[in-house]
Parts: structure tokens; C-alpha cells; sequence
């Protein structure tokens, strides 16, 4: 098997030095948005151009084991033109989501990544360090960025299962940072991946039954802020878990128990300070599970993929386009 060797430049794609460094200058956040199928990369490009906000769009190694790595780079491509066809030419990254090796990061690298994550938060710290510089030092050569992790986030990634959160030190960031020299940084302030964010005895219930989870420690991250200014932070498993679409899935059939997201106003307020990439892969596939349910619920004799797939990624584009307004607030920002 040959794969051609590519640089993301020549797809027209951008890593996210600049991106970052406005948006921790202008109090924003950047929408990290992760895709499996051309649905949902078309609901993410066109909700960013139509608010005119720079995207980083996401692929964990599942995704690129789902739909193959040479059509993702062509893909990726035809992101970058049809932004152009809607005559928006937002900036956009094609970034690795939770890669695990060396190896990885580079076959990345080589095939039209201009971002990619190592994610050795599970690891002994030295080792973490360790693996991360080298990452960085192939990444760097090539002008590609990269995302490290320090502090463990519950909940379910790919296959990967945390049973509880440990937070971030912040001491042990700004010592990360310094000897590792990562382009951006994912930290651990109470966020969760997956659509059961939290248990119910860990919530609070408001007087109509809603579940509200504990807070994010934003003492951490500013902590993180006063002793690495520059340094762009990272929010994973940052979705909101919508309500409405969690009941439109089990009023169709649907079982989803305790679901338990992110309150937007938290993800609003971390943005506004030195988050500068908000990560929402849940919502989406919430979003697009909610109105195939739906569709083919209300309609059982159509049969036809493009009716009920363009519904939900109508839908799709929809909440993005929301999301970058009211929640990430990066929204006009792609031609700052
Ligand atoms: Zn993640």
C-alpha cells in the first residue's frame, strides 16, 4: 500500500499559530469540530462561513480508521473549496483528535495535517514530556502545530475510558509547557467526554428537575492563566449535551439515560479568558442522531438517505452556526 506524502499547504489548509493567538487576544475561543462522513463536514463549513469564524476541524484516529485516510485528505480539500465556492475563505486546520504515538502523529503529518494532538495524559509525566518533544520536534520541521495534554478527563473517548477526572496542576503545566514547548495545551478543569458527563449524585437538580452539573474549576485555569499567559488552553469533552435533542432521541425510539452535558454559559465565560479551542463532537452527533430518529419516525415510508441525512445535517449546520455565535463567540473572526 503507497500513500502519498503531502504538506497541508498544498491543501490549502492552516495550522493554528495565528488562529490562536487572536483568539486569546480577542477573548474567543476557536470551534473544534470533529466529522466522520461528508454530512457533517458540509454542516461545519458552511456554519463557518456563514458566521465568518475560523474552524479547526477534528479527526480522532476512529474517524480516520472510519472513512479512510485518503479520502479524508481529499475531503479536507474539498472543505477548503467550498468555503471558497460560499466566498468565505475562513481559515481552516485539520487537526489529529487524541493521537496516542509517535507514529501516528506523523503518518498524520505526512498526509495533510496542519495540527495534531499527542495525548499522553495517561502516561507517567517524564514519559508524556518525552514522547511530546519528539512529536513537536517532527511537527515543528514541517510548520505543523501541536496539542499536548496534562490531567486526566472522565468519561468515554474512542476506546479510551477514564473512570474519574484528575485535575490539572498548574504548576506542573507551566513545567509541561516550558520543557515541551507545545503549541497548545489541553487541560483538565472539569470537563467530560461523552454524553453522560457526569453522574446524577453528582449534580444538582433545579426546582423543575433539570440536572446541573458541578462547575468547571475556573480557579485552575486562571492559575494556568497567571503562570502561562501565552499559552493557548485546550477544553475537551466540552458539549452541552442539548436537552431537546436528548428528548427528541428517546421520544423516537431512543434510549439515552442521564444525559449530562457542559452548561454554554461556563463554555462562554472559559472562552472569553484564555480558552482558546472549545472541542464539541457530542452535540453533534446528538444533534444528527435527534433528527434521523425523527425524520424516519414521522416519515416510514421514505427510504432515501439524502432525506433524512440532509434534515439533520440542515440541523447540523444550524446548531454550529449557534454555537460559534453564543458560545464560542468566534463568530466574525475569520478575517480579523
Ligand atoms: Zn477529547
Amino acid at each position: 500500500m503507497t500513500v502519498r506524502m503531502i504538506s497541508y499547504k498544498q491543501l490549502g489548509l492552516a495550522n493554528t499559530r495565528d488562529m490562536y493567538k487572536k483568539a486569546l487576544k480577542g477573548g474567543y475561543a476557536i470551534p473544534g469540530y470533529n466529522f466522520n462522513n461528508m454530512e457533517q463536514l458540509q454542516a461545519i463549513i458552511r456554519a463557518c462561513a456563514e458566521t465568518e469564524s475560523p474552524v479547526v476541524l477534528q479527526l480522532s484516529k476512529g474517524a480516520r480508521e472510519y472513512a479512510n485516510q485518503t479520502m479524508l485528505r481529499h475531503m479536507a480539500e474539498g472543505a477548503v473549496g467550498y468555503a471558497k465556492e460560499l466566498g468565505k475563505e475562513i481559515p481552516i486546520c485539520l487537526h489529529l483528535d487524541h493521537g496516542n504515538s509517535l507514529e501516528f502523529a506523523k503518518s498524520c503529518i505526512d498526509t495533510g495535517f496542519s495540527s495534531v494532538m499527542f495525548d499522553g495524559s495517561a502516561l507517567p509525566y517524564e514519559e508524556n514530556i518525552a514522547i511530546s518533544r519528539k512529536v513537536i520536534e517532527y511537527a515543528h520541521d514541517r510548520d505543523v502545530t501541536v496539542e499536548c495534554e496534562l490531567g486526566i478527563l472522565a468519561g468515554i473517548e474512542e476506546s479510551v475510558l477514564a473512570d474519574k477526572s484528575t485535575y490539572t496542576n498548574p504548576e506542573e503545566a507551566a513545567d509541561f509547557s516550558t520543557r515541551t514547548g507545545c503549541d497548545s495545551l489541553a487541560i483538565s478543569i472539569g470537563t467530560s467526554h461523552g454524553a453522560n458527563k457526569f453522574k446524577p449524585e453528582q449534580c444538582t437538580r433545579t426546582e423543575t428537575g433539570i440536572l446541573i452539573p458541578p462547575p468547571l474549576r475556573f480557579d485552575i485555569l486562571e492559575m494556568v492563566q497567571e503562570l502561562l499567559p501565552e499559552m493557548p488552553i485546550v477544553l475537551h469533552g466540552a458539549s452541552s449535551v442539548i436537552p431537546e435533542y436528548v428528548r427528541m432521541i428517546n421520544e423516537n425510539g431512543g434510549n439515552l439515560e442521564d444525559a449530562i452535558g457542559i452548561p454554554e454559559d461556563q463554555l462562554r465565560k472559559a472562552a472569553r479568558m484564555n480558552v482558546c479551542k472549545i472541542n464539541i463532537d457530542s452535540d453533534g452527533r446528538l444533534a444528527m442522531t435527534a433528527i434521523i430518529r425523527r425524520t424516519l419516525a414521522e416519515k416510514p415510508s421514505i427510504f432515501d438517505p439524502r432525506q433524512y441525512l440532509g434534515q439533520a445535517r440542515d440541523e447540523l449546520a444550524r446548531m454550529y452556526a449557534r454555537k460559534n455565535r453564543e458560545v464560542l463567540g468566534s463568530a466574525g473572526h475569520a478575517f480579523d
